[in-house]
């Protein structure tokens, strides 16, 4: 587990284990991380 923050606002999104997909209920970021590339990908969702 660990504990996932927002990479834009940085707010707690919470505990998570693996490969997550949240979108930041704040600033409407989606969060991703994969696990197996072992990175974090930022989208930013503006346009929406
Ligand atoms: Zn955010």
């Amino acid at each position: 587990m660990q504990e996932v923050r927002c990479t834009h606002c940085g707010k707690l999104l919470g505990l998570i284990e693996g490969t997550y997909k949240i979108k930041c209920p704040r600033c409407k970021t989606m969060n991703i991380y994969l696990e197996k590339l072992d990175m974090t990908v930022k989208v930013d969702n503006s346009l929406n």
